[in-house]
């Protein structure tokens, strides 16, 4: 009983700090974006795409690529009948905004063979945006801190060990603590006193609303 009392607390807080911390935050600021890209691969020459990718982005004349993590082999999720991925995080500096990084994200994507047709099927490569800034973007194609990212282990994992420190404006938290707190919880279990946590285990992106 008083467990749920927490959960309910729980979840009215983290609303109500989304709300806020967008408000304050969906001031644009001038000049270049840090940016966190997260990379996925399980088809083919996984490490290959990965070089692809970095490639790709380099040849945009409004990308500079500052940094990439190490590749990490991860299952891929809920013991689906497909390839194991591999994971990779990348930080990017642009002047792009963030529709614009992601038609260039899945430009990329389409480049390197990737086939849209089963949507949580095997995949050449999956290009997300992770962090922009500190902005948060909440729309119909795109929401910005991308929001599984924070109960992922292959998007934490890669990221912390470019940018531990990086902060995710939504839960005001950085990655190294999003990270922690994911291997305390057993790096796969969802938190259900996160609104919307289950909706989102069943897949699609109708509930992000709550950024
Ligand atoms: P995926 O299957 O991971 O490639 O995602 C498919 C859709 O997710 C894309 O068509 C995007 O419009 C949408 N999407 C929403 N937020 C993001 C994000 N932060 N990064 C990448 N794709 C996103």
């Amino acid at each position: 009983m008083a467990k749920k009392r927490k959960a309910v607390k729980t979840k009215k807080t983290l609303k109500k700090k989304a709300t806020a911390a967008k408000a304050k935050k969906t001031k644009k600021k001038a000049g270049p974006a840090k940016v966190y890209l997260g990379l996925g691969s399980n088809v083919g020459d996984r490490e290959e795409y990965i070089e692809q990718v970095i490639f790709l982005l380099e040849k945009n004349p409004n990308i500079q690529v500052t940094k990439r993590s190490s590749n990490y082999e991860t299952e891929a999720e809920g013991g689906a009948d497909q390839p194991a991925f591999m994971n990779a995080a990348v930080a990017i500096i642009t002047k792009l905004p963030p529709e614009k990084l992601l038609e260039v994200c899945q430009e990329i994507e389409t480049a390197l063979g990737r086939d849209r047709e089963t949507e949580w099927g095997p995949r050449t490569m999956d290009i997300d945006i992770l962090l922009f800034d500190d902005q948060i973007v909440s729309d119909d194609k795109l929401q910005v801190p991308h929001p599984l990212m924070h109960e992922r282990m292959f998007v934490l994992k890669p990221l912390k060990e470019i940018a531990p420190h990086a902060i995710h404006p939504v839960l005001e938290k950085s990655i190294e603590d999003l990270f922690e707190e994911r291997k305390a919880e057993g790096g796969e279990k969802y938190d259900d006193e996160l609104p919307g946590f289950k909706d989102i285990k069943t897949g699609g992106y109708d509930d992000y609303e709550r950024w």
